[in-house]
């Protein structure tokens, strides 16, 4: 195994209570043992969890009077829905949830005609900087545990299957970590919620791989790692910029890995997988592009697994970025198609609740806390690799 780097160690808080979505099956079962249950129950709960029932009353195949204990020490409410914000005619959803310790952070349900997409955030926060994203600029909070992100996907489906979107009730297809935070900076709790979201019922959502997208700034390790262990997810790398000296301003973690080193590292993932990975390139006015960096991009990637999804900017508060005008992205799109790289521009969803990409930035705007600015990357000059895989769990 890949081991991970220091650099990524979350400010310690106090960890959230024990769920059964930080468990094994196996730790599960020995919990409900221990206060004295029989062990099926574990998958009892387990069902409840992933269907998205929190009151105990309603599971009514648990003995009356061990109800509450049992999901008490088990599935204890991690997620508590501040608010709820929607647009596209309700067809995405933002949510706010606090979490036990009074972090924030965000998820955004987006429904289409074919299918239904969370977006889920990893951390509170996030350590990376990258200039021109919302949470970038608050800094790390701290990791999310596995159950508080899994808590929500499973609440994403449960909104579904419950038809709170409009269009009838329906089904969670797919999940994107494209939320709060970066992934793979928390490797250790979003290889468990994997398990969980392709896991089968009673212990899981039972996504398909392909559906489910791991975006990340280009953490090369644990990149190396996903490879390593088999895993098929759909994975986009945040590259914004062909050249080194560009993009490390916009994704300061460059300055550590390199555009040969991810662009490397993602086309072995694909290599294993036999699927295209994704480019995420947010098209910035006059910053990242220009014609010529379209082409340097295009003969970067030609002929690679590769396919480039252009996010025109979002812009943020305080940011003096704006999106590239549209002649600009027609440009820079025809001449990455005419070097051979497939190419689309995202459609972005949900851009008046500030629920698109690089816009969730829950704790500012709630508590009322003025931005605060953190001009330096919280990225630790480079620690030797070769230490203890695993340096991001709690
Ligand atoms: N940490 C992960 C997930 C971040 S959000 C990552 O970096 O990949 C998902 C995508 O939105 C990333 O590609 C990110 O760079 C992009 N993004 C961030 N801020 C944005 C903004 N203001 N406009 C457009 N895209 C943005």
């Amino acid at each position: 195994m890949t081991a991970l780097p220091l650099v990524f160690d979350a400010p310690r808080r106090d960890k959230p209570p024990r769920h059964l979505a930080d468990l094994t099956r196996e730790e599960a079962r020995a919990a409900v043992t221990e206060l004295g249950q029989p062990a099926f129950r574990a998958d009892q709960l387990a069902r409840h969890f992933y269907r998205g029932v929190s009151d105990p009353a309603q599971m009514t195949d648990l003995p009356a009077a061990t109800r509450a204990e049992l999901a008490g020490a088990l599935l204890p409410g991690l997620l508590t829905p501040v608010r709820h914000q929607s647009a596209d005619g309700g067809r995405t959803r933002k949510t706010l949830w606090r979490l036990h310790d009074g972090a924030l952070v965000e998820s955004v349900l987006m429904r289409y005609p074919d299918r239904a997409t969370v977006c889920i955030s990893s951390q509170a926060g996030c350590g990376m900087a990258c200039p021109f994203c919302a949470t970038g600029q608050s800094g790390l909070t701290r990791n999310l545990s596995a159950a508080e992100i899994i808590g929500q996907a499973v609440a994403a489906a449960a909104a579904m299957a419950d038809g709170e979107i409009p269009g009838g009730p329906g089904r969670l297809s797919n999940v994107v970590f494209m939320g709060m935070g970066e992934p793979l900076a928390n490797y250790a709790r979003v290889r468990k919620t994997l398990d969980a979201l392709v896991g089968a019922a009673p212990h899981g959502l039972g996504l398909s791989q392909r559906s489910i997208t791991v975006s990340t700034v280009g953490v090369v390790p644990a990149i190396r790692r996903l490879t390593e262990e088999g895993l098929n997810v759909t994975l986009a790398v945040s590259l914004h910029a062909p050249d080194d000296e560009l993009r490390d301003t916009l994704v300061p973690i460059n300055t550590r890995w390199k555009v040969g080193e991810v662009v490397a590292a993602a086309d072995a993932y694909a290599e294993r997988t036999g699927r295209r990975y994704s480019v995420e390139y947010a098209l910035i006015r006059d910053v990242n592009d220009q014609p010529e960096r379209a082409d340097r991009l295009g003969r970067l990637l030609a002929g690679h697994r590769a396919h480039v999804n252009l996010i025109p900017l979002n812009p943020t508060p305080g940011s003096p970025w704006d999106a590239s005008p549209l002649p600009a992205q027609r440009e820079f799109v025809a001449r990455l198609r005419a070097a051979g790289v497939p190419t689309t521009v995202r459609d972005t969803r949900g851009q008046d609740i500030d629920g698109a990409c690089g816009q969730l930035a829950a704790a500012d705007r709630v508590e009322g806390v003025p931005s605060v600015a953190v001009p330096v990357p919280s990225v630790e000059p480079p620690v030797p690799l070769g230490g203890e895989a695993d340096q991001d769990e709690a």
